[in-house]
């Protein structure tokens, strides 16, 4: 009897341990919502124009630094800006995820977990902290041509809460993943110049040409 009296305190003790292990260690998706371009706040004045339609998996975590509306309003920016291309957004997922502090932030080995436990339609857009990657950008794309060893995170874009016209930075990732390129041009006021700045908001008409049928064939655009 004395025996189990001692032994008990220890039992409850590496019970609740192991409890809270395991629960530190999971991912899980805490509320997903489907959200069709008419329901987003800013309603997107799609130019007639408009040849191909985007759906954005959008994901921000439970206590993270990104709230929801934060999430939503810079996607519909950002996704504005590519309007000039004749690509519409069609609609958003929006998914709040449930993990540990460490997948809030932007770490590669780290993010391969996360993106491979979540399995989301891509192109995905992580909202996360900051990023744990040196040299330290604000917002990084991951397309096909630069996945290499870490296929789990293709077609996705990082976007740090430390990121300057955050909306810009975004569109910018965005174009880098649809083209499926790293290019950057020089010409003043393109988006794809190697610093974003709140006047750099154009693409040539090769740009948008490459972005359309490249994001097309690779299944992350729908021709309307
Ligand atoms: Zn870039």
């Amino acid at each position: 009897m004395r025996t189990i009296f001692r032994l008990l305190p220890w039992v409850i003790g590496s019970a609740l341990v192991f409890h809270l292990a395991i629960a530190q260690e999971t991912i899980t998706v805490a509320e997903r919502e489907l959200l069709p371009a008419d329901r987003l706040p800013r309603r997107n004045s799609a130019p007639r124009n408009t040849t191909h339609q985007l759906t954005l998996t959008l994901v921000y975590f439970t206590g993270g630094a990104w709230s929801r509306d934060a999430v939503v309003t810079t996607a519909m920016n950002a996704a504005a800006i590519l309007e000039q291309c004749g690509v519409r957004l069609r609609q958003v997922e929006l998914v709040r995820v449930d993990a540990p502090t460490r997948y809030r932030y932007f770490d590669t080995p780290v993010s391969r977990e996360l993106a491979r436990a979540l399995q989301l339609a891509k192109p995905a857009i992580y909202f996360v902290t900051d990023t744990r990657r040196r040299p330290a950008f604000d917002a990084e794309a991951i397309g096909r041509g630069n996945s290499g060893t870490r296929p789990e995170l293709a077609d996705s874009v990082w976007v740090t809460r430390a990121a300057r016209d955050v909306n810009i930075a975004l569109a910018h990732e965005l174009v880098h993943v649809l083209a499926n390129s790293g290019a950057h041009v020089e010409q003043p006021g393109n988006l794809m110049r190697d610093e974003t700045a709140p006047d750099n908001t154009r693409l040539t008409a090769a740009q948008c040409d490459q972005l359309r049928s490249v994001g097309a064939e690779n299944g992350l655009l729908r021709r309307e």
